[in-house]
């Protein structure tokens, strides 16, 4: 009988995706689009690592860069004393297809743990990836590596980019660019903005414990109440994807009400306009928000609504940010 194959869920950050085991989870992440790194960790050791970097311009060839990389590791070896040992040009992936016409290298890397890397220059977009998979020494990995490996993709597709972290998953414009994070256990947050358009994706935990004693819509205008006092606002119960929800639709307030606001005087904020689809989906006991606040009216274009087209807040193992997780607050 064939073994069944674990569980698998998307990873997606700054256009990097792959497909990983479920139980690998967003344990350090850092940088933006133009260079970055993230780390995936199961409940015992890192498994995947994952770095990135615009290479355009680049000086050095793929060679070039993994010689510096190794060297790097056999200097750190060497001061704390750990065995290591590197195949070069490795030979482990059965199926080299899809790295065909791209400028990359294999190799193996072994001290307490196996790590099988790849460097490669994507021909499409230039952008270097470092990609390392940890395994241990007794591990029979070889098919993980290999359907980890193939999964790996370095850019947006038709102009959209999936973000996906502890089974929150969704499509964004390439357009919108991450400005901020909060991935705290109970509450993930993420920013995004597009010149003067910002877009925010919340998903909170325990919705049947937030929405005990109120209404969604109770629940939303207090949890935001802040956010919401520079809008005029319309909450209409609307379901999305049979799930109960609201739409709500905020109008940017006078100009005489924002004058007798008292703060903040030197830097008044902007006027703007605020579309967000929020809902509660039962299966996760998750709610999700996402928010879409612009300038000009005609800069609305349902982006809550087409977003959440893309979002699958039940169909994956939900997970949460585990309390070892450094995860800074904000990618800077
Ligand atoms: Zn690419
Ligand atoms: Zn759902």
């Amino acid at each position: 009988m064939a073994k069944a194959e674990p569980a698998s869920t998307l990873f997606g950050w700054q256009g990097i995706t792959l497909q990983v085991p479920a139980d690998w989870n967003l344990g350090r992440v850092d940088g933006d689009h133009k260079s970055g790194y993230a780390r995936l960790d199961d409940d015992q050791i890192v498994r995947a690592e994952v770095e990135w970097r615009e290479g355009k311009k680049r000086q050095l060839s793929i060679e070039q860069l993994v010689d510096r990389y190794v060297e790097g590791l056999e200097k750190k070896a060497a001061k704390t004393g750990v065995a290591f040992a590197v195949t070069r040009k490795a030979r482990f992936l059965r199926d080299k297809r899809w790295l065909e016409g791209s400028e990359y290298e294999l190799f193996i890397w072994e001290a307490d743990f196996r790590t099988y890397n790849l460097a490669r220059a994507c021909p499409l977009c230039g952008r270097i990836v470092l990609l390392r998979v940890l395994t241990r020494m007794q591990e029979q990995a070889e098919e993980l590596v290999d359907r980890i490996f193939a999964s790996l993709e370095d850019h947006a597709h038709e102009g959209q980019v999936s973000w996906s972290v502890y089974g929150l998953h969704f499509q964004l414009p390439e357009a919108f660019k991450l400005s901020g994070q909060e991935l705290k256990s109970g509450h993930l947050q993420l920013d995004f903005s597009r010149d003067r358009q910002t877009c925010r994706v919340h998903r909170l935990s325990l919705a049947h414990l937030l929405l005990q004693n109120i209404s969604l819509a109770d629940w939303y205008q207090g949890f935001f109440r802040k956010q919401l006092r520079d809008f005029k606002v319309e909450v209409a119960e609307e379901e999305l994807h049979g799930h109960p929800g609201l739409r709500v639709r905020g109008q940017p307030r006078s100009r005489w009400l924002q004058l007798i606001r008292p703060l903040p005087f030197l830097n008044p904020k902007p006027r703007q306009y605020q579309d967000s689809q929020v809902w509660v989906c039962t299966a996760a006991d998750k709610i999700c928000i996402i928010d879409h606040l612009y300038r000009k009216r005609e800069e609305g274009e349902d982006l809550p609504l087409r977003l959440s087209d893309g979002y699958f807040c039940h169909q994956e193992p939900q997970t949460e940010p585990g309390g070892h997780a450094q995860l800074p607050a904000d990618p800077q």
